[in-house]
């Protein structure tokens, strides 16, 4: 199954029974333990591995987390129309979703939950019409502080790394607005968080 060519809302609606879920938000917000619950539950879906050319973390593998590629190879594959949409996401790092892998997951019968940033996610949603569904996952108030916390305590990036994620986190919850749901992911209440999130994945599978 090809969704690569001529990709018009009509076709992957009508024809090709495409659904795909994208849980958004801003860095710390929770898409990545969102997105695992997901999987860990609904067997249908398989999450799609993006590719980007930031290093890889502690743990990270190629191929599980992220396809991690040279700046060069993610130029030649933007030349080659080889991705759905991509972003620079921060300064300098480059983050995008293969038709390849898109098309991958669909062939195997399973459907695609992406986590990414929002403005790929109300991209993908453009593209995919009423079969997708953005469920965008707002950290709780005070933003700002609750996602420095959760950032540090990830001891992934540095601190000029964290300000710069945080300095982008205003402006996605602006953009969030545009999703369907929004979800809030206070600190302390995960569990109320994936209550939420399932009711919404089990409407949107049963429509
Ligand atoms: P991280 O470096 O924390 O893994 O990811 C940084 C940001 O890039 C996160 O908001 C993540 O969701 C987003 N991201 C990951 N993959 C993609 C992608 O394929 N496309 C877009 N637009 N954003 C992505």
């Amino acid at each position: 199954m090809s969704v690569r060519n001529n990709l018009s809302e009509e076709e992957v609606t009508d024809e090709r029974k495409l659904k795909a879920i994208i849980v958004t938000g801003p860095s710390g917000s929770g898409k990545g333990s969102v997105a695992k619950k997901i999987l860990e539950t609904f067997d249908s879906f398989c999450l799609s591995i993006s590719a980007t050319t930031r290093e890889p973390g502690p743990g990270e593998e190629h191929g599980k987390d992220y396809y991690f590629i040279s700046r060069e190879e993610f130029k030649k594959k933007i030349d080659e129309g080889a991705f759905v949409e991509y972003e620079e996401v921060y300064q300098g790092n480059f983050y995008g979703t293969l038709f390849e892998e898109m098309e991958h997951i669909v062939s195997r019968g399973r459907m695609p939950l992406f986590e990414i940033d929002v403005a790929g996610a109300l991209r993908i949603r453009k593209i995919l019409g009423e079969n997708a569904l953005v469920i965008f996952l707002h950290p709780g108030e005070p933003v700002i502080e609750v996602l420095r916390g959760r950032l540090r305590n990830r001891k992934r990036d540095s601190e000029e790394k964290i300000e710069k994620r945080l300095k982008k986190a205003l402006d996605e919850i602006a953009m969030g607005r545009g999703s369907d749901y929004i979800v809030v992911n206070e600190n302390g209440k995960f569990k109320e968080t994936i209550t939420s999130v399932f009711g919404i994945v089990r409407s949107f599978l049963k429509k």
